[in-house]
């Protein structure tokens, strides 16, 4: 199997060099040149299998070139005691045909460990086998979640260093805690004076400053972001998806010819192109549903087949949904229109140059045959917690609130034989202080979000999840707080020591 761009030509990579380069030289992402066939058999065998003896399995055919010894260290160790349940995605049912796949039960309480966990072994074993000279040096910007998976995904990983920078007034003080109390021998955490945009720009500014690079390199360092276009990242969240339809046809919950619908709370694409992925492998997937909140660009995509950032931006009680590029559209795309690049790049082009392109109506069709959108507001997802929560006794963050939102919103168009499972993709506790909010009938607003941790846990009767327990406790390991001229400086110092 090689690994081609979305935009170019028909040179092929491997998996080692597609993971290690992230993007490709043309600007496009890299897509598997055809997707793994799943038989009967295999699904009669991840129904009854773990998640790592799935997750190995199905890894292995996307990566031909690392022996079944090496998957199975890198997915073994990614999946072990750092979840705090067995079953790693468990299933929870919520209510008569209606399940939800909880993906927040490792190290950071959010589904960004899903992938991430696995991610920096992949590319490890890669630069391994690659004889690359150097090890890997990784800067990250994040607003939020992205920040403290990637922390814990590369802590104590071998032949790499990971520097993140969250902006000093732009994190929660929940966010902030869990990152500046990461253990981990090759770790960094520096606060940058600013917003995100002034850390983002940053991080951009120190990948393009070739002085920094090469006294980088003269120390035995390039650099790379944990970015979530990196196929390496993407790769392990097909997984849940295929086990996921397995399990429920072992317990004979999906019979014959019925089929799983997910509904999954998008932002940039990743998570529920991989439920694609899964479908397009032979899992018996029937709609696909995109939720999103007031950023609603790809509701309007689905619907119309127009894309266009061109309009405001809205900061929502699910911010990791707040976004206006969903970067990995491109490669469903790709698909939909015939693997035809030229077409990729010119809608890709068109996006770059004046914020909008629109498909043809052949893609447009293509598009609405699997999938369907909706959105809902704040005000909505406030009102889904509670009522989820009084009618079915499930507590549901503000994430996947979107998602159950708009489930609603569109059960009319699904029928009534599928089997719904809503993406769960973060833990309650991990937004306390707007679950809590939302299922007080009180005022909430003067209680500090470390107190709104235990009052949720009291109000609900159910248990804070380990990474967010004592918290508060912890001892703080970083403290440096720079302004971004001086960051080449931190860089280089962080990767001397
Ligand atoms: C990242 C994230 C999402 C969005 O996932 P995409 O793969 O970017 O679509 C949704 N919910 C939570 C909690 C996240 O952290």
């Amino acid at each position: 199997m090689l690994y081609k761009s979305t935009r170019g030509s028909n040179e092929g990579f491997s998996f080692e060099q597609a993971v290690i380069k992230g993007i490709a030289d043309d600007g496009g992402l890299f897509v598997p040149d055809e997707f793994p066939v799943l038989c009967e058999r295999d699904f009669d065998t991840f129904g009854e299998a773990s998640y790592k003896e799935c997750a190995a399995s199905i890894i292995n055919r996307f990566i031909p070139s690392f022996n079944n010894g090496e998957i199975r260290d890198c997915v073994f160790a990614a999946y072990g005691e750092n979840f705090d349940s067995q079953d790693i995605a468990p299933l929870k049912r919520v209510c008569s045909g209606v399940y939800c796949l909880e993906l927040w039960h490792g190290p950071t309480a959010a589904f960004k460990d899903m992938a991430l966990q696995l991610t920096p072994r992949l590319l490890v074993t890669s630069m391994k086998k690659q004889k690359l000279s150097k090890d890997i040096a990784i800067l990250v910007a994040t607003s939020g979640d992205t920040g403290k998976a990637a922390l814990e995904g590369f802590r104590d990983i071998e032949k790499t260093k990971i520097m993140v920078l969250y902006p000093e007034d732009g994190v929660s003080e929940v966010q902030k805690r869990q990152m500046i109390t990461q253990e981990g021998s090759n770790v960094s955490v520096v606060a940058v004076k600013g917003n995100f945009d002034d850390a983002q720009t940053a991080v951009k500014g120190l990948f393009a400053d070739k002085e920094l690079a090469k006294k980088a390199s003269s120390l035995g360092y390039t650099f790379s972001s944990a970015n979530s276009i990196n196929w390496g990242r993407l790769l392990p969240q097909i997984v849940y998806y295929v086990r996921t339809c397995a399990k429920l046809r072992t317990s004979g919950i999906l019979t014959e010819g019925k089929k799983a619908v997910f509904v999954v709370p998008t932002g940039n694409f990743g998570n529920i192109l991989a439920c694609y992925y899964a479908k397009r492998m032979g899992a018996p997937i029937g709609k696909i549903v995109c939720a999103s909140n007031e950023n609603n660009i790809l509701t309007d995509f689905i619907n119309t087949g127009v894309y266009d950032r061109n309009r405001e931006f809205y900061k929502t009680l699910s911010p990791s949904m707040d976004i206006l590029i969903s970067s990995n559209l491109e490669r469903l795309l790709y698909e939909l229109c015939g693997r035809d690049c030229k077409k990729v790049s010119g809608w890709m082009n068109d996006l770059k140059a004046t914020g909008r392109y629109e498909v043809d109506s052949d893609t447009l069709k293509a598009l609405q045959e699997i999938f369907i959108a909706g959105s809902i507001d704040d005000a909505q997802t406030q009102k889904v917690i509670k009522s989820v929560w009084k009618k079915d006794a499930y507590l549901t963050d503000t994430h996947t609130a979107v998602a159950f939102g708009v489930y609603e919103k569109q059960k009319k168009n699904l029928s009534p034989d599928d089997t719904i499972i809503i993406v769960s993709t973060a833990s309650p506790y991990k937004f306390a202080k707007s679950v809590l909010s939302a299922v007080s009938d009180d005022d909430v607003s003067d209680i500090g979000e470390f107190e709104a941790l235990s009052a949720l846990s009291e109000k609900t009767k159910t248990a804070v999840p380990f990474p967010l327990l004592c918290l508060e406790d912890k001892a703080v390991l970083h403290e440096k707080l720079c302004s971004v001229s001086e960051l080449p400086q931190v860089v280089l110092d962080f990767l001397k020591n």
